[in-house]
């Protein structure tokens, strides 16, 4: 069976050099091991996605030097996919429509959660009985996660464990602006595309519990291997981001920086080069996943 990959950047503004670092993480070890690559542009994120950065975001990465087998495809081309898992979800009493507020939800959390992304939702919120079928843009749904622990084996960080039942709870599947959320269409896409390798930074890692419980709710197979790499942080220890100064890979590239200037900042998180230029085929030729440092880069722009 041939192995998949895919990558998988959210246009919601340009890519960062954490992404970069990402991105080539995942191009090396795909070229490496002979996996096929897949382009998918995740664009359903929201209101923040922008829709010049959809050709944007494969323009930068071709500028750093990358290439895949197929794509780019774009999420919000055909929702179908991801409407009829959540239908099956629906009809199986698996998901159930949730009439709360963010403020009932937070009130309702017995930690406080002020400012958190995803407030935790408790099984006890759940109505009490709900039709079971699938409404498209009236409520959020909510998947009906099953308490313990999903452990799963990581090909970077070896074995890890997370109860989302504790974490997030019922999470929400399907928004009332009716598109799906990051965790179904994440599942529907990795399973339909048949990829086997997913490949992404550490800020997701406990994403790959929730996705798991979604395969087995909807009974697909073959799960796929994760690989997760330590963050890029900014001095404030917070997930590299715009917000650090202005360094977008294309804030680079327009102050007329060479591909292999970037290249050779995001090797040396990875173990490769002393800093100084690479291109990405040098990178491919001289990454080593033995060497990838396990502890989150600290990263000063600037510096
Ligand atoms: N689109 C996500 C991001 O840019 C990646 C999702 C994934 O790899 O599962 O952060």
């Amino acid at each position: 069976m041939t192995r998949r990959t895919r990558l998988a950047p959210s246009p919601t503004g340009a890519l960062h050099l954490g992404n970069a670092r990402t991105f080539l993480v995942n191009w090396a070890l795909a070229r490496q091991r002979g996996w096929r690559i897949l382009l998918r542009i995740e664009d359903l994120d929201g209101p923040r996605v922008k829709p010049q950065a959809r050709s944007g975001v494969a323009r930068t990465l071709e500028w750093l030097g990358l290439d895949w087998d197929e794509g780019p495809l774009v999420q919000s081309d055909d929702l179908a996919p991801y409407r009829g898992a959540m239908e099956r979800l629906a009809r199986e009493g698996k998901a159930f429509p949730c009439a709360l507020t963010r403020a009932q939800i937070a009130r309702a959390a017995s930690a406080p959660q002020e400012g958190a992304h995803e407030l935790r939702y408790a099984a006890q919120l759940r109505p009490a009985s709900w039709e079971r079928r699938f409404e498209d843009g009236c409520a959020n749904w909510r998947f009906c996660v099953p308490p313990g622990e999903v452990p799963f084996h990581d090909g970077v960080q070896g074995l890890r464990s997370f109860d989302p039942s504790r974490i997030v709870g019922d999470f929400i599947l399907w928004t009332k602006r009716g598109v799906p959320s990051y965790q179904l269409a994440v599942v529907v896409d990795d399973h339909r595309q048949g990829i086997t390798d997913v490949v992404r930074g550490e800020d997701l890692l406990d994403s790959a519990s929730r996705q798991l419980l979604l395969y087995r709710a909807l009974g697909l197979s073959p799960e796929p291997s994760y690989w997760h790499l330590p963050l890029i942080i900014g001095p404030d220890g917070k997930r590299l981001a715009k917000r650090h100064g202005g360094r977008t890979i294309d804030a680079y590239r327009e102050a007329g920086a060479a591909p292999e200037e970037v290249v050779g900042l995001a090797a040396s998180w990875c173990g490769v080069g002393g800093g100084g230029k690479l291109s990405a085929r040098e990178f491919l030729a001289a990454f080593d996943l033995a060497r990838l440092p396990r502890e989150p880069i600290v990263f000063t722009p600037g510096s």
